[in-house]
């Protein structure tokens, strides 16, 4: 099993399709916001350091995020592949990483790019409902996941809600910020000959099919 890395736009179905390749392929599933927020419940300096970062609203300086990732990635549970998320997500981010990855004698694997339209996203984003009791989630822009009524749960007939930062101005600041900063690593590891690109329009099942055609290979 090679590791695994996304790289895609925000609201692009990351997190749901890394869960579906942890829940066929059993290999870890390597977050760094679940690092951060692990360590800085520690009583140690660099656990008080991430937790008033954290609780600032400030970013974890790349410095220490490197050490915590390399650190967690010597774990025996990762030699037999895992998959990254969350991370990189800059330029200078990926070379670290590349260069941690060499330090422990692993190979990067597969890149895989969830290739998807803007405007597909902000059609996600803005037409996101759940629901206030059973946590299911709907789209009121998809026919094919859309309530029948708009407001209300088929499931349980709960209310449902959008959440605070389901919206086009918060959307668009987090777009901006990915074609800035993560968008120049699709080129980095596509000159590697590592990067596959799947397509992001498709149904979540399809995109799963073609993210293991790619690392079944
Ligand atoms: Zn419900």
């Amino acid at each position: 099993m090679k590791n695994i890395m996304f790289i895609a736009p925000p609201a692009a179905g990351k997190g749901t399709q890394a869960e579906l390749v942890v829940d066929k392929y059993h290999i870890p599933h390597i977050s760094t916001g679940d690092i951060l927020r692990d360590i800085s419940k520690e009583d140690s300096e660099i656990g008080h350091y991430v937790f008033e970062t954290l609780s600032s609203g400030k970013l974890v300086k790349d410095e220490i995020t490197y050490q915590l990732i390399e650190e967690r990635l010597k774990n025996s549970d990762c030699r037999n592949g895992f998959i990254i998320d969350g991370f990189p997500r800059t330029l200078n981010q990926a070379i670290e990483y590349d260069k941690i990855l060499a330090n422990l004698g692993y190979s990067i694997g597969n890149v895989i790019y969830i290739n998807i339209n803007e405007k597909t996203l902000e059609k996600r984003i803005t037409g996101r409902r759940i629901c206030e009791d059973c946590k299911t989630i709907y789209n009121i822009n998809d026919p094919n996941n859309a309530p029948q009524i708009e407001s209300i749960c088929d499931n349980c007939g709960g209310k449902l809600y959008q959440r605070n930062d389901d919206n086009l101005a918060s959307f668009q600041t987090r777009y901006k910020m990915y074609q800035e900063k993560t968008e120049p690593i699709l080129n980095h590891y596509r000159e590697m000959n590592v990067l596959h690109e799947v397509n992001g329009e498709d149904t979540v099942e399809n995109v799963f099919n073609e993210i293991d055609k790619i690392i079944s290979e």
